[in-house]
């Protein structure tokens, strides 16, 4: 169908910029005639039921297993990723297949529900669970596969068709496992994928009942505006700007060591990286020393395939090292130093992993999203402090707190206005699929994965209601009549009040 593509992009490496694969562009038309294909295959994998859902999808799962070396070579050379990172692609899908292939028949079945009141024993209530027949799925680059999985999968075991809109920059690896399962796990056609740029993104939520969107917060505004022109419902997982508060009591090397994993993993590429940490005075130079160490220490490049001789990748995109280096300019020219790191490299798109001290909160490192290789750390004089500027933030996506005091550290936690707050780690949030993961803030609308909630958004709740006893007609039906609103009315007091006076219809004593 030529004409409804509207051209094609070449997708580059981002450690060497040579072309690795190309895709075409789909324009609205294509993308709406997609959506219709994958509509019509809907009733029938709806019908399949949760557990002949769960069947395809757990072939599905041995295929990205069984393909796990390729698929991890297809991310790495789309996105620049060090191995480690590229490999965990498919761990983390697999794992979001088990969990929700495991409970979805539970979590579905339609469920009767108590009466509000006495008023309603007679009556029998259902609630059930009808999917959005087309969901649309528009995701970013930083997780060619796990991002797309975390969403698609609850969207199919809810019984959903899906229409997944990859990014333009690393769109190669997630059109594989799309086309993996159509030909080589032999699913239904009820997963498609829209390659192409922002216009087809757009038109993907012009087509489908109900958008789950992960990307910026600008994009996300614009994707939220257009669903409710439509009114079709959307979720959005937006950025982060997470802050580390690391309290005089903490295991200083725990702390330093899971803030270099958390602030460098992905290259710092992750919504939820640790992008700015606040320490107590006392233990401010021992904190910075630990972990300029050990940022120092890791190993930059895009290594060979199985070789896991490399920490860091990366950066996706040449606008993204334009980023990192413009936040670590503005901090070194308005006083702070790096420890270590802070310059981009010659060849590929790379950032040195970098820490910088003694910033500030008027720095853009420390307010505006980086979503790079960098630590900043600031000194504060208290929890009291720390607390106020984690708080400082149009974001509020996540956080985390470090202290050998329990009962401290949950107090602190409670404060951050964050959907989701880690105590005495980083980032361990986004592996406890039993719990909601949501922005607040500017950081999202609704919630990701997360239990049962996770896998319901995708549906529609339908309330049945019948009757326990074959009664006749219902009181308030018509006609009317002056006794019958005085039952009514008696009725009405005798249930609702809360004292005897009341409820036989005197007056309370004075
Ligand atoms: P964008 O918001 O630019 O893009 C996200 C997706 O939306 C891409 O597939 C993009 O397509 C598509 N898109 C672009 N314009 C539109 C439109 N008008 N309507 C519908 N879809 C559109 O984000 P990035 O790709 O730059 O991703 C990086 C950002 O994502 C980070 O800054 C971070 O804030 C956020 N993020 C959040 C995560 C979270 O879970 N909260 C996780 C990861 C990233 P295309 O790329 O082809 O233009």
């Amino acid at each position: 169908m030529a004409s409804a593509i509207a051209h094609a992009i070449e997708v580059r490496s981002p450690a060497d910029r040579r072309v690795v694969g190309t895709i075409p562009v789909l324009g609205a038309e294509r993308v709406q005639s997609l959506a219709a294909e994958l509509r019509a295959a809907q009733p029938a994998w709806e019908a399949l039921g949760p557990d002949g859902r769960a069947k395809v999808l757990l072939r599905w799962a041995d295929w990205l297993m069984d393909n796990e070396r390729r698929l991890s070579e297809l991310v790495q050379s789309e996105s620049g990723k060090a191995w480690n990172d590229a490999s965990f692609e498919t761990t983390v899908s697999v794992e979001i297949i088990n969990f929700y292939t495991k409970h979805a028949a539970e979590w579905l079945a339609p469920r009767d529900v108590p009466a509000s009141g006495p008023a309603g024993v007679a009556k029998k209530r259902t609630l059930r669970f009808r999917p959005y027949p087309l969901v649309g799925v528009i995701t970013p680059w930083n997780g060619p596969i796990g991002a797309p999985a975390m969403d698609i999968v609850p969207a199919l075991m809810a019984g959903a068709a899906v229409l997944s809109k990859p990014s333009e920059i690393a769109p190669l690896s997630w059109a594989e496992c799309v086309r993996g399962w159509r030909e080589d796990v032999g699913g239904p056609p009820v997963l498609g994928v829209a390659t192409g740029d922002g216009a087809t993104g757009a038109a993907v939520v012009d087509a489908v009942d109900m958008v789950m969107f992960t990307g910026s917060t600008r994009t996300g505004r614009a994707v939220a505006a257009r669903a409710g022109e439509r009114l079709v419902p959307c979720s959005l997982e937006l950025g982060g700007k997470d802050a580390m508060v690391v309290l005089a009591d903490a295991d200083l090397e725990r702390a330093a060591t899971a803030a270099t994993w958390g602030g460098m993993m992905n290259s710092g590429q992750l919504c939820i990286s640790v992008e700015r940490v606040y320490v107590e005075a006392p233990v401010y130079e021992d904190f910075v020393a630990k972990v300029t160490g050990k940022v120092a220490a890791l190993r930059q490049g895009t290594d060979a395939p199985g070789m896991f001789a490399c920490e860091i990748g990366a950066l996706a995109t040449p606008a993204q090292v334009d980023i990192v280096e413009r936040h670590v300019n503005d901090a070194l020219e308005r006083g702070a130093k790096a420890t270590t790191g802070g310059h981009r490299s010659q060849s590929g798109l790379y950032f040195e992993p970098t820490v910088l001290r003694d910033v500030d909160h008027g720095m853009a490192c420390m307010r505006e999203e980086t979503f790079g290789p960098t630590l900043p750390v600031m000194r504060v004089a208290d929890e009291t402090e720390a607390i106020r500027l984690a708080n400082d933030s149009t974001y509020g996506l996540s956080a985390s707190v470090w202290s050998r005091d329990a009962a401290r550290a949950r107090r602190v936690a409670e404060q951050l206005e964050a959907g989701s707050v880690n105590i005495n780690n980083v980032l361990m949030h986004l592996f406890q699929f039993t719990l909601p993961q949501g922005g607040w803030k500017q950081s999202g609308v609704g919630s990701r994965l997360g239990g049962a909630g996770g896998m319901l958004k995708y549906c529609r709740p339908q309330a049945l209601v019948s009757e326990r006893f074959a009664l006749g007609p219902e009181p308030f039906w018509y006609p009317v009549s002056p006794r019958k609103a005085r039952l009514i009315a008696r009725g009405s007091r005798l249930l609702g009040a809360h004292d005897w006076r009341r409820r036989l219809g005197l007056r309370p004593r004075a």
